[in-house]
C-alpha cells in the first residue's frame, strides 16, 4: 500500500542523470553558488525556507555518499566547504543543517551526491 511506503523510490536506470541535466543548464534551476568543481541550486521542493543542493559537477562514481573513494576525498571536502559559502550567503549561519541521504533507507532518490543545506527555520531533532 503506498501509504506504508516511507519514501518514494524511483525505479529508472537512469536516476542520477537529472542532476547532469541541471549542470549542463538543460533544465532550470535557480543556482546560488558554483566554481569549477560545484553547483549549488535550490531543491525544487524545499523542506525549509532555504533548501539548497550542492552537487559535484562531475559525478565520477559518486552516485552516493557509501560509494565513495579515496580519490574522492578531495571534492567531498570541496562540497563540505562549497555548503558553508551557500550557508553564508543565504544568512542562515546561526543555525543551517547539512545533510546526505544515503541509499533507500535513507530516502536517497536522486544516484548524484548532492548534500542538502536546510536552514531559516527552527530545525528539530532527531530527523525523521
Ligand atoms: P529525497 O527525494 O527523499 O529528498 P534525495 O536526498 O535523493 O532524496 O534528494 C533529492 C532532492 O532533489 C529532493 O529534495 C528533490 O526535491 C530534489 N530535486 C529533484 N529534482 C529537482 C530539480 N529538477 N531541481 C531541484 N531539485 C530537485
Amino acid at each position: 500500500k503506498m501509504d506504508t511506503v516511507p519514501c518514494w523510490i524511483e525505479i529508472t536506470s537512469c536516476r542520477g542523470l537529472i542532476f547532469d541535466k541541471i549542470i549542463a543548464k538543460e533544465i532550470p534551476s535557480t543556482i546560488v553558488y558554483e566554481d569549477d568543481k560545484v553547483l549549488a541550486f535550490r531543491d525544487i521542493n524545499p523542506q525549509a525556507p532555504v533548501h539548497i543542493l550542492v552537487i559535484p559537477k562531475i559525478r565520477d562514481g559518486l552516485t552516493q555518499l557509501g560509494k565513495a573513494e579515496p580519490r574522492h576525498a578531495e571534492v567531498l571536502g570541496h562540497l563540505l566547504f562549497a555548503a558553508k559559502l551557500v550557508a553564508e550567503k543565504e544568512g542562515i549561519v546561526d543555525g543551517f543543517r547539512v545533510v546526505i541521504n544515503n541509499g533507500p533507507e535513507a530516502c536517497q532518490s536522486v544516484y548524484h551526491l548532492h548534500l542538502h543545506v536546510l536552514g531559516g527555520r527552527q530545525l528539530k531533532w532527531p530527523p525523521g
